[in-house]
């Protein structure tokens, strides 16, 4: 079959026909109808869903009513109310501030403990509307969220501004001796403050990596990473200019020093903010993209800052602005604890093949590990050093059952150099030794539920390294787990031929033919972009003859000791639910208790700020560890087996499951085209001809400008029927970032 179109041609896309080929068990028609992948996939409105969701709109309701002149009437009378109960002003901030979005948590772990751990997922999530330079792709669900954060940030300065300047009467300018002009300076910093304030609210809630609540809407921690470097980037913006309108207007009037070392008993400390702001531009700085690349250890320690920030913020703010924050500072602190308890100390070495691209593929084994294509985990080799941890892509399939998990990794950076060295060394000095080389892992992350069964047919687009997530999709599809699409097209683009080898462990699945021909399970396009092909070999050739070149070392394969699941991952979503409810409570009865016990009661003339404050640090302390001592409990208290699902084999029986999957393999031969920069857009487009599914999911690793060739050929091709049969033809974007 000519797999070649001309370009820009687009042949309707077929019907989906049967597919030939036994193991290619179709998924149930009302799991494949078109449309697919809208409404049905956000899953039936669970109450756990709902009041997840309706805890966050009271949230923004709550932010929303904040800067108005009727919340502040309001609010008065509702702190005099509680000053007079068991609850205190202090516990009333905790129930309004801090509970929304620790109980939409909550329920967002149930919510997906509960529906099978299927998040919510729209096409509007992972579609791009725009294309853009610096921003890269942006979807509509970014473009509402930022929309709906910019109207929050401009109504919260409107309405503070407003009220701020009908006060501004001659008399408070004599008063405070400042003229006109400076009062204004100073009124506009003071609610630069406050926008500042509201970044801080949400900063964390995208680095959770256990505690996860964008989750519960389909986002994955590595896609979540950005926004949380967008918030960090206004924050450090609006928290500067704030410092520098306050500090220019004492500057002005001569009493900038004496105004930085006051340190009152009450209201605020101007000291404590001057070190939260230096504390935050040292972070910022250490984290701009050249500092970061250049001397990760510096970015990675500087951001620990962020606990002393969140300190200096406390004492500069008071005890009531740091209420507004505190729910992501412990959902932060949780998620902290959670992974140090469940990353594993040393996980056992089973093999490591040494490729010829100057890659290596490491197989540990680990014990009741539960994953989802597409996941990853983070690496630690104490040899090397022992607080650097590295994320992989698992390469290996849990459908396999087994206990044995792969990572390949590509060995060009100064750690996975070293790794590379250490890994060779042992082979020419000492292949036994392979046994006691400790490596450390922590995860997996990934997405709760399989990413890609909603379609009938995969396009994977993967360039170098970004090719190792997609060996674990591979592999699962191959397994034939129900659900799993039935038709695969695979685009890899690599600089030389030898990188091929990567594809080494998934040839079996390749490069079969089968007697029936078309359809078969992978259609494969190699692009070989530096070297040319003047020998004229095949891709078959070329991918065998790179695999020849691997060696390969192993540490006793099946005696090898396996190390205990004492993940995350057992600390499920169900158990994750119990310690945020749990904290949260603790945080509430500490705060009022120890208020009650040591501070006098509110309104009271004998109150310091200081020992508010202290308070408040001592109970959030006293969450915190409560939290994870929970989370101990509950981890020691899960078995690490995990059910093997119905259709596992026993991992590691390498001739086994090639052959099997032998037997499972039709396909055409690759292409491969040599010496070009590969017309991307080209290239899925005939793959989405030749696959010729109504229902299509385009996932791409790789960099920038592969991601962004592919998102725009989606954004402009989303639909391939015509008139009222368009909506029927799904072409959904999935990217895969390997930048944290
Ligand atoms: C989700 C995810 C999955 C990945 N999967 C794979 C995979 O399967 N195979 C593969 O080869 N690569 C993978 N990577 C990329 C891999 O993590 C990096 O190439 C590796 O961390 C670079 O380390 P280095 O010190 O050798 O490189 P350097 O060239 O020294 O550093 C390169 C970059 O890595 C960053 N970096 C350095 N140290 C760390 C650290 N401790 N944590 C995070 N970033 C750091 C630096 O900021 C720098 O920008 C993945 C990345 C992510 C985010």
């Amino acid at each position: 079959m000519d797999l070649i179109k001309a370009r820009g041609t687009r042949r309707p896309s077929p019907p989906p026909g049967p597919i030939k080929g036994k193991l290619h068990r179709r998924r149930p028609p009302a799991q494949r109808r078109a449309g697919e992948g809208f409404l049905p996939q956000m899953g039936l409105p669970a109450p756990s869903r709902l009041l997840a969701l309706a805890a966050l709109a009271a949230w923004l309701c709550v932010w929303t009513l904040k800067p108005t002149p009727a919340w502040k009437i309001w609010w008065h009378g509702a702190e005099d109310w509680a000053g007079r109960w068991l609850l205190r002003d202090v516990g009333l901030y905790v129930l309004v501030f801090s509970f929304p979005p620790l109980t939409a948590a909550a329920m967002a772990y149930l919510h997906l403990h509960l529906l099978g751990r299927r998040p919510g997922w729209m096409p509007a999530m992972s579609n791009p509307v725009f294309v853009l330079n610096p921003l890269g792709m942006v979807s509509a669900f970014e473009l509402l969220m930022a929309a709906l954060f910019a109207t929050l940030l401009a109504w919260t300065f409107f309405c503070g501004i407003a009220r701020d300047f009908k006060k501004s009467t001659a008399e408070k300018f004599l008063r405070l001796h400042l003229s006109s002009l400076q009062v204004k300076v100073m009124q506009v910093g003071t609610r630069m403050g406050s926008l500042a304030e509201i970044c801080l609210a949400v900063l964390l809630f995208p680095i959770l990596r256990k505690m996860a609540v964008l989750k519960l809407v389909g986002v994955q921690f590595e896609s979540a990473v950005r926004y949380h470097v967008w918030i960090g980037n206004l924050l450090t913006l609006l928290a500067a200019a704030h410092g520098a309108a306050v500090m220019s207007v004492w500057a002005s009037k001569g009493t900038l020093l004496s105004e930085m070392t006051k340190w009152p008993r009450t209201g605020r400390v101007n000291p404590a903010g001057g070190a939260a702001l230096a504390t935050g531009l040292v972070i910022w700085v250490t984290s701009l993209p050249p500092v970061r690349r250049k001397n990760f250890h510096l970015f990675y320690s500087a951001h620990h800052l962020h606990a002393a920030f969140l300190v200096f913020f406390l004492l500069h703010g008071g005890d009531r602005h740091f209420y507004t924050v505190s729910s992501g500072a412990l959902l932060f602190a949780l998620d902290k604890l959670a992974r140090v308890i469940g990353s594993r100390p040393a996980a056992s070495m089973v093999s490591a093949k040494i490729l010829p691209c100057r890659a290596i593929e490491l197989t540990l084994s680990i014990k009741g590990l539960d994953y989802t294509p597409t996941s990853f985990m983070f690496i630690n080799v104490p040899v090397i050093s022992r607080f650097q941890w590295h994320p992989f892509s698992i390469t290996s399939s849990s459908a396999m059952g087994g206990d044995r998990v792969s990572f390949v990794i590509k060995c060009n950076g100064r750690w996975t150099g070293s790794l590379y060295s250490k890994i060779k060394s042992i082979q020419n000095s000492d292949p036994a030794a392979l046994r006691s080389f400790a490596v450390a892992v922590e995860g997996p992350y990934g997405p709760p539920s399989l990413p890609y069964e909603r379609y009938d047919a995969l396009i994977l687009v993967a360039g170098g390294s970004g090719i190792t997530p997609f060996l674990s999709v591979l592999r699962e599809i191959s397994a034939g787990r129900a659900g799993s699409p039935a038709r695969v097209g695979l685009v890899y683009c690599v600089r030389r031929a030898e990188e091929l080898a990567i594809l080494g462990s998934v040839s079996h699945l390749l490069l079969k033919k089968k007697k029936n021909g078309f359809p078969g399970l992978v259609r494969v396009k190699i692009f070989v972009t530096r070297e040319g092909n003047s020998s004229g070999v095949s891709a078959r050739e070329l991918i065998e003859a790179a695999s020849q070149q691997t060696s390969t070392i192993v540490s006793g394969e099946e005696s090898a000791p396996t190390t205990t699941a004492q993940s995350p991952s057992s600390l499920g979503f169900r158990s994750t639910a119990a310690v945020t409810g749990f904290a949260s409570v603790v945080f509430l009865a500490a705060l009022v208790g120890l208020s009650h016990g040591f501070l006098p009661p509110p309104g009271s003339p004998n109150g310091s700020s200081l020992a508010t404050d202290l308070v408040v640090l001592a109970a959030f302390a006293i969450a915190a560890g409560c939290g994870g001592a929970l989370a101990i409990a509950l981890v020691r208290r899960t078995s690490p087996q995990k059910d093997v699902p119905a259709l596992c084999r026993s991992h590691g029986d390498t001739d086994r499951e090639s052959q099997s999957e032998n037997e499972r393999a039709p396909d055409g031969e690759p292409e491969i085209s040599f010496g070009n920069r590969p017309d991307l857009q080209a290239a899925v487009e005939d793959l989405r001809g030749t696959l010729g599914a109504f229902n299509l999911g385009v996932f791409v690793c790789g960099p920038d400008s592969m991601q962004e060739a592919v998102a725009e050929f989606c954004r402009t091709h989303r639909s391939s029927g015509e008139g009222r049969e368009a909506w029927k033809h799904i072409l959904d974007f999935h990217s895969i970032k390997f930048s944290l």
